[in-house]
């Protein structure tokens, strides 16, 4: 049991990072507290949309993304709670013709990499979307993606977690991380200090603050999104829908409401205003793409922020100024899905000093060599582009 001032290993963040990497660190035996400031899924892992995808994933995510799904499908009986994961696909749609005529191309990029992908011509889409218009030229679906309630989710980590005796201080805010001699020892908190050899910062968007009075820069920033939901509907769609452009998107969710966003989402820092102008161009798009949708009616509205880093990717590394201190954040608007991969990819780092996938090309050294020269890596077409959920969009 933990004493309530030591732990084996202290974690910053009751998002799904921390709940899935604290769930994998009890399983082994490990003793646990998680500092969150507020409550469980109270930001990003509670604001999300659930869409969990191998269609346009960066070659480094990949293999985390595959081994994620597998766990999602056997969450609900291995935590013993419903995280409502659904195999429901993912259907990247356009209206014009030269993105439909990149679909073959990327299908088959895809396939090569094992995944189940095709083209959708016109007949076949309102099989998936019954009422789609016909405007729309083409699909590029993905069948084994899916799809999963983020807050019940989170919260199912947390419970299996707790059962197995970690430790969660919510309403405590982390004040400071304590390092000496290049090892970090512990934390300070708003409820007073803990000692621990392994620290995990998993604060999300807020993962720099912690790190800057140790002079280490994450360039982690936020970048605002907004969602809204509709009442329950009929069917309207089978899997979750993205439209190239406009970057309308939206997704059905078990009791039939419609969870609708669009990007690209915008650096305007921690601002969280949701936009009456923003609902009304969602609506615009996703009536000009399912035209039956005109009598839905959205009944709540809410905004989040993406994590963003230079080139989209997450930062998983340990420390190299400070043994001990982890960092794993910066997920880019599209980390819930990767989440128990990543959670067990963590206690594999943090117990065995190895992670069950490679992470060399994610550690914090990857934006120097970026200095002024933009992004650091390009994604391989036009099309796979649209898989980046960046902050200024497709360019
Ligand atoms: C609107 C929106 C839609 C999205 N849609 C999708 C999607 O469909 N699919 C997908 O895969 N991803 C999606 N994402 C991204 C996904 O939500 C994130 O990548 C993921 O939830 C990140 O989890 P996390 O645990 O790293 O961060 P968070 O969930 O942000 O958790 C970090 C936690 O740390 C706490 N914290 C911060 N500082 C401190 C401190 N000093 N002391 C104590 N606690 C602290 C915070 O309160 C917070 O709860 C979306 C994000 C948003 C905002």
């Amino acid at each position: 049991m933990t004493t309530g001032t030591t732990a084996d290993v202290v974690i910053i963040g009751g998002g799904i990072v921390g709940c899935t990497t604290a769930y994998n660190l009890a399983k082994r035996g490990t003793r646990v507290v998680v500092f969150e400031k507020e409550d469980i899924a109270q930001e990003a892992s509670g604001r999300n949309r659930g869409n969990v995808r191998l269609q346009l994933r960066d070659r480094l995510e990949l293999p985390i993304a595959r081994e994620a799904i597998e766990l999602w499908q056997r969450a609900d009986e291995e935590l013993g709670m419903a995280t409502e994961y659904r195999t429901t696909g993912n259907l990247l749609v356009t209206y014009h013709d030269d993105i439909a005529a990149g679909f073959e191309a990327e299908a088959e990029r895809h396939r090569t990499l094992g995944i189940d992908a095709r083209v959708v011509g016109r007949e076949e889409l309102r099989d998936h979307v019954p009422d789609i218009t016909p405007e729309i030229v083409a699909g590029f679906l993905t069948t084994q993606d899916g799809h999963v309630n983020p807050q019940k989710a989170t919260w199912a980590f947390a419970t299996a977690a707790r059962r197995l005796g970690v430790e969660f201080r919510t309403g405590t805010r982390v004040t400071g991380l304590v390092v000496e001699n290049g090892v970090v020892r512990g934390v300070e908190s708003e409820g007073g200090p803990v000692s621990s050899p392994v620290v995990l910062n998993a604060a999300g968007v807020r993962a720099p603050e912690l790190l800057g009075p140790l002079g280490v820069r994450i360039p982690i920033t936020p970048a605002k999104h907004q969602i809204l939901v509709t009442t329950r509907l009929p069917l309207v769609t089978r899997p979750y829908l993205r439209c190239a452009g406009p970057r309308v998107s939206f997704c059905q969710t078990l009791d039939g409401t419609l969870l609708l966003g669009m990007g690209p989402a915008q650096s305007v820092g921690f601002e969280t205003t949701v936009s009456r102008a923003h609902i009304s161009n969602i609506m615009r798009e996703t009536i000009r793409l399912v035209p039956t949708l005109a009598s839905a009616r959205v009944v709540r509205s809410w905004t989040g922020w993406f994590e963003m880093t230079p080139d989209d990717l997450p930062v998983i590394a340990e420390l190299p100024d400070a043994r001990g201190l982890f960092v794993c954040a910066g997920f880019s608007g599209h980390g819930f899905a990767l989440a128990p991969a990543i959670g067990r990819l963590m206690a594999s780092l943090i117990l065995d000093g190895q992670a069950t996938h490679p992470i060399d090309e994610l550690g914090l050294d990857r934006f120097d060599a970026m200095q002024g020269h933009g992004r650091a890596r390009e994604a391989e077409s036009v099309i796979s582009r649209l898989g980046r959920l960046t902050a200024d969009g497709l360019k």
